[in-house]
């Protein structure tokens, strides 16, 4: 097992080593280190909901009614009846006919991915697509071509000089996941139609944010012309699990046939009671995710007045470009003494001498703390780059 230790060497001497840290949720936006209590600035709990009383009371129900484990398989006995609820309310929400819940996003994207495409089809992704879509693809065994990040023009080559026998799909994230952009879904939907391709989109971190919280579809004015909407319940969702939303019959064949969905342990009553509790709440109050949107352009606005290379944009994930694996690391470290957790994103999750410090801002913050936290992080970012450290 040498190899191993081959590997474990190389990504420490890299900078790229990684490992767990049990920090202790204090409350949504706050957790406890060694006695410490730290600033959150890193988690995808965009509304705050995870620790609001009413998600959390419908998580104790369902463990009072149901128990601790659903016990069985979706098609076998997992599905307790708060699933049909959850999932009824999805389609709803996503203004679709039918919605399916998976055991995560993850598992949502590769079981999709792989039950839709085959051999004979062809795949079209954003070269900065998350993992799980990267994953579904190669699970489908279907051509996957690759275009430049949000680059119209290179995905309309893209479909105009491949082949293809069988279904084409476009799939994008809605919401980039590192990046924090937002993909151009008026221009796929034209090329989609014009290439009579289907068009999947990841709502991870679009659900609950954009779109009055119902994604980037409504964000755009796109209702009823994305064919795949699919997304989590881990982010704003506050609890866990995927979903996919989409017509009646996407939902069955996805019932029948996502291996992910059939061959896994359905969620636990808790998670899904947390979730539609959530998005019960997101629909009732509006001011949520107006909170959210005017924390992240608030967040945005002071970290660009002092200086900092922030990237245009609406959303809540705010990358801080800071090139080299080590330097990023040492910022987080930098920013942690300082009381702030913000996560340093490195390759292979973002591309080699791309390493950035990654803030995602929540509902739940208040701006007097993002305010103290621009001012921390603008002053590690210069003590940096007059090479203080
Ligand atoms: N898609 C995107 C764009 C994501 O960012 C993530 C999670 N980071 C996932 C899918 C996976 O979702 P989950 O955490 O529920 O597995």
């Amino acid at each position: 097992m040498d190899f191993l230790q081959d590997y474990l060497l190389a990504a420490r001497q890299k900078n790229l080593y990684r490992q767990t840290i049990a920090y202790e949720p204090v409350d949504a936006t706050h957790v406890r280190l060694d006695g410490q209590i730290y600033l959150l600035l890193a988690a995808n709990n965009y509304l705050g909901l995870t620790h609001h009383p009413r998600v959390r009371q419908a998580a104790i129900e369902a463990v009072a009614n149901y128990g601790s484990g659903s016990g069985g398989a979706r098609l076998t006995t997992g599905t307790h009846p708060v699933y049909s609820s959850l999932e009824g309310r999805l389609a709803a929400f996503k203004g679709t006919e039918a919605a399916v819940v998976f055991n995560c996003g993850y598992m949502a994207n590769i079981g999709t991915i792989s039950a839709l495409m085959g051999r004979a089809d062809t795949i079209f992704s954003d070269e900065l697509n998350h993992a799980s879509i990267i994953d579904g693809c190669r699970l489908s065994k279907a051509r996957t071509v690759v275009f430049r990040h949000s680059d119209m023009a290179h995905l309309a080559q893209c479909l105009a000089e491949t082949p293809c026998s069988g279904q084409r799909l476009i799939v994008v994230d809605g919401v980039f996941s590192m990046d924090g952009d937002i993909a151009p879904l008026e221009e796929i939907v034209k090329l989609a139609k014009k290439y009579d391709a289907l068009t999947m989109v990841d709502d991870a971190h679009s659900t609950g944010v954009l779109g009055q919280g119902r994604g980037t579809a409504v964000h755009f004015g796109l209702e009823g012309q994305i064919d795949i909407q699919l997304g989590t319940l881990s982010k704003a969702l506050a609890a866990e699990g995927g979903y996919v939303a989409g017509s009646r019959q996407l939902v069955e064949y996805l019932v029948n046939t996502a291996r992910s969905f059939i061959f896994s342990t359905a969620l636990a009553p808790a998670a899904v009671a947390a979730a539609l509790a959530a998005l019960e709440l997101i629909e009732a109050e509006p001011a949520l995710t107006e909170k959210l949107s005017s924390n992240s352009s608030f967040m945005r606005r002071g970290l660009s007045a002092a200086g900092l290379p922030v990237v245009g944009g609406i959303t809540p994930i705010i990358p801080v470009g800071v090139g080299p694996a080590g330097t990023a690391v040492k910022l987080a470290e930098e920013l942690r003494q300082g009381g702030l957790i913000i996560t340093a994103i490195r390759p292979p999750t973002v591309p080699e001498g791309e390493s950035r410090l990654r803030i995602a801002v929540s509902a739940a913050h208040d701006q007097a703390e993002l305010s103290l936290a621009i001012d921390q992080i603008a002053a590690a970012v210069n003590k940096l780059k007059r090479g203080d450290h």
